[in-house]
């Protein structure tokens, strides 16, 4: 059997594993970051939308290889059809093109000191002496061990590493939803917004999106709760149907599993990072994890840096302490919203989608939610309706 040593051992070349492997190999520690599949970043599960931020600060260049489109807004549809359209003067995010995207993070990894191998299968951690010393791999069809003082858990929503060291990744189903997505021809839908529609009969808990990555190509896709008797290609077939889409044009389908919710807890335990999708570190009201994989990344490197220069394995629990006090409380406070906007009728998504429609559209596009709560509470039929206060105060 192939054994091999590093500082840090990153399992998984998603989103969190290669800013993990990038930064602690920029700082001269030898670094393996591995990948079950034989093509990083391929298959994709992904609707591929991302704010424009994200590159100054994880600096990631801003490399047209990986991007599709520049998207200047957001389209919002309620059950019966009303619009909300917020655009802003510049491109606020991009449609990347995730296979490349993926596979370049990997890429500026390697080039950082890290080394890569793809098509290596993370199986089990290895214990010795009481503690967990590496993890054992199958690569090609050779079994390796790969030694490491550090080992970080970047695979993904399965989780298999974190849970088979010991920490506890358990989230209730009701805290994951299921996604089902077609890249296909469409067109009709202005390529510079990304475009939602809501509805309990459209997309439970979720919503359907169409994110262009052409003028006339998209991936079409919907999340919905996973414990929904229904399937959510059930829902995102009858809603092109319904919308007399053909889906005679498509080029891939993607299904997946997004946690929204259930972070947790502790992100540490001895030697062992959770980070990104398997920590649940993904954000609760609309899916979307890559920002947050790579925040999670950011702050997991700096204290495994900062271990391995102190040789002090206690400083790794500072991840957990600093990412529950940043990231981790204000994505706590995205699922109470998650959880309030469960309770919203047809009728009141109508509503709401209405009275905003009308109302400071720049400062919606803002993100002044404040603001919006506000707008919505003063207007006659919320005011008239106590239920619907009760709602939107939980939200302020
Ligand atoms: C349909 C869908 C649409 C989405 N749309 C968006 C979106 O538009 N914007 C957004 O920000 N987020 C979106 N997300 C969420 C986003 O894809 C994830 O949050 C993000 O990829 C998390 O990054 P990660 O590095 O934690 O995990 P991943 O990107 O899942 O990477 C984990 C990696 O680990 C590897 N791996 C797993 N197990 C092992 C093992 N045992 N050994 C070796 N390697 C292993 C996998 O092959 C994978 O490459 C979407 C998710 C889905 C399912």
């Amino acid at each position: 059997m192939k054994e091999m040593k590093y500082d840090v051992v990153v399992v998984g070349a998603g989103i969190a594993g290669p800013i993990v492997a990038r930064n602690v190999a920029k700082s001269g520690y030898s670094v393996l970051l591995i990948d079950k599949k034989p093509a990083i970043g391929t298959p994709k599960q992904c609707a591929e939308g991302i704010s424009i931020k994200v590159f100054e600060k994880y600096d990631i260049p801003y490399d047209r290889r990986f991007i599709n489109r520049e998207i200047y807004g957001a389209k919002l549809y309620s059950p019966s059809g009303y619009e909300l359209e917020l655009r802003y003067k510049e491109a606020s995010g991009v449609i990347l093109e995730r296979k490349v995207f993926d596979k370049m993070l990997a890429y500026y990894a390697a080039k950082a000191g890290a080394d890569v191998l793809a098509r290596t299968e993370a199986l089990d951690v290895i214990r010795k002496d009481g503690r967990i010393a590496g993890i054992k791999a199958k690569h090609e069809d050779e079994t390796v061990e790969i030694h490491a003082d550090v080992i970080v858990a970047a695979d993904g929503v399965e989780s298999t590493i974190a849970r088979k060291a010991g920490i506890n990744t358990y989230a209730p189903p009701h805290e994951f939803d299921s996604s089902y997505e077609y890249e296909m021809l469409i067109e009709g839908y202005d390529p510079d917004l990304i475009h939602l529609w809501f509805g309990n009969e459209v997309a439970p808990r979720g919503y359907v999106w169409v994110f262009p990555k052409d003028e006339d190509r998209a991936n079409v896709g919907i999340g919905i709760n996973s414990d929904n008797p229904q399937t959510a290609k059930y829902y995102l077939d009858k809603w092109l149907k319904e919308n007399n889409i053909p889906a005679k044009k498509i080029l891939e389908v993607n299904v997946g599993v997004v946690p929204v919710g259930g972070f947790v807890k502790e992100l540490v335990k001895d030697n062992v990072l959770v980070v990104g999708d398997a920590a649940r570190q993904v954000n609760p009201m609309h899916g979307g994890g890559m920002a947050e994989a790579m925040e999670a990344g950011t702050i997991a490197s700096k204290w495994i840096v900062k271990t391995l220069e102190e040789e002090n394995l206690a400083l790794l629990r500072n991840y957990t302490t600093e990412w529950w006090e940043t990231d981790g409380e204000r994505l706590q406070k995205v699922l109470k919203v998650r959880k309030v906007t469960e309770k919203l009728s047809d009728e009141d998504l109508d509503l709401f989608i209405q009275i905003l429609s009308g109302a400071d559209a720049e400062k919606i596009a803002g993100g002044d939610y404040g603001e919006v709560i506000r707008a919505l509470l003063k207007h006659p039929k919320v005011i008239l309706s106590p239920r619907r206060i009760k709602l939107l105060r939980e939200l302020l």
